[in-house]
């Protein structure tokens, strides 16, 4: 078959798309008409840039670097928000607007901004909407936006412990995935977010090294850390792949944090719910401050395996145990 000129220039044209490669995307995006707030989460850090315009009134929040990942979508909310549009403004750019019924107004300085983390933020709109005879200037008016930051906490150690290392792999999972790699690098990811909220972390291993199990022990004694959390990764006989899941274990003391972190998970992740369990883990026994262990998964299920496998949904595991570590402190 002959290709037409065309034809061709189709394909060149795709296959040029094709390569527009996003790193980040939009997790999901809210609105919550009692509240009059709009949460957006990403599942990378962004910087929305914020407008309003009039006619009507609208706010127009963009998120650089962040791909929709999803068809367009609108939904209509109340009598007061006609509707919410979500869109790919470009191929950078994943546009949000928010359009209010044609009776409503409102004052720029009426509405707030905030990020709660790098990646997640809430749009406050006023409680009361104005009457559209308040008008707004021609011109956009940019909405500022700030970050909420958190009181550091100082002052506490946290032993990080990624499991296995070096000449011990752990699991192996489908596709040659090993447990060793996974945990170390979600356990890099938990230790920089701690650092960032003024916790000391003492990590067991930062690269892939062997460390004995009393070795692990050892350090979190001498530093006489606050808490202890090993992560690793499950696994059941390869043939099945069906056993997928988050488990979270403790032996004595570790109860609370152990909850904490698997609480966390289960609020920001998509896996399944396997308990938080007692266990007698060697580090669970022998550490002498609450200590805990995590399962992020199962390198032999198929939901969990694809998951670990991919850098951004090990990024986001740091990220809610990290968080569930800070909420356990705070
Ligand atoms: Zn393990």
């Amino acid at each position: 078959m002959k290709f037409q000129w065309w034809v061709w220039i189709a394909l060149l044209a795709f296959g040029t798309l094709g390569e527009a490669v996003f790193a980040s995307s939009l997790e999901y995006w809210k609105f919550n008409p009692d509240l009059s707030r709009l949460e957006i989460v990403t599942d990378t850090a962004v910087r929305p840039q914020v407008q309003l315009i009039r006619n009507p009134t609208r706010l127009v929040i963009d998120l650089p670097g962040i791909d929709l990942n999803s068809p367009r979508t609108s939904k209509s909310i109340s009598s007061f928000v006609r509707e919410v549009r979500v869109g790919q403004f470009n191929r950078q750019t994943t546009r949000i607007v928010v359009e209010l019924s044609e009776e409503y107004s409102m004052r720029p300085w009426e509405v707030q901004v905030r990020g709660l983390s790098p990646n997640r933020w809430f749009v406050q709109f006023p409680k009361f909407l104005l009457t559209s005879s308040y008008s707004l200037p021609d011109d956009a008016i940019a909405i500022s936006v700030r970050e909420v930051k958190a009181a550091p906490i100082t002052g506490l150690v946290v032993v990080v412990d990624p499991g296995h290392g070096g000449r011990d792999p752990g699991a192996i999972g489908i596709g040659g995935l090993q447990e060793k790699n996974v945990v170390l690098s979600i356990a890099l990811e938990v230790a920089k977010i701690l650092e960032r909220q003024g916790i000391k972390v003492i990590m067991t291993r930062g690269g892939d090294r062997f460390v004995s199990l009393p070795g692990r022990v050892a350090l979190a004694q001498r530093y006489n850390a606050d808490a202890f959390v090993s992560i690793h990764a499950n696994a059941v006989e390869r043939s099945q792949s069906g056993v997928n899941g988050l488990e979270t274990y403790y032996y004595s003391e570790g109860y609370n944090l152990a909850r904490s972190i698997h609480r966390s998970i289960l609020n920001r992740i998509n896996i399944g719910d396997r308990g938080v369990k007692r266990a007698r883990f060697y580090v669970l026994r022998k550490t002498s401050m609450p200590a805990t262990l995590v399962e992020v998964g199962f390198v032999t299920g198929r939901i969990d395996n694809r998951n670990l496998a991919r850098a951004s949904y090990r990024q986001q595991m740091a990220e809610a145990i990290a968080a569930g570590i800070i909420q356990y402190f705070r």
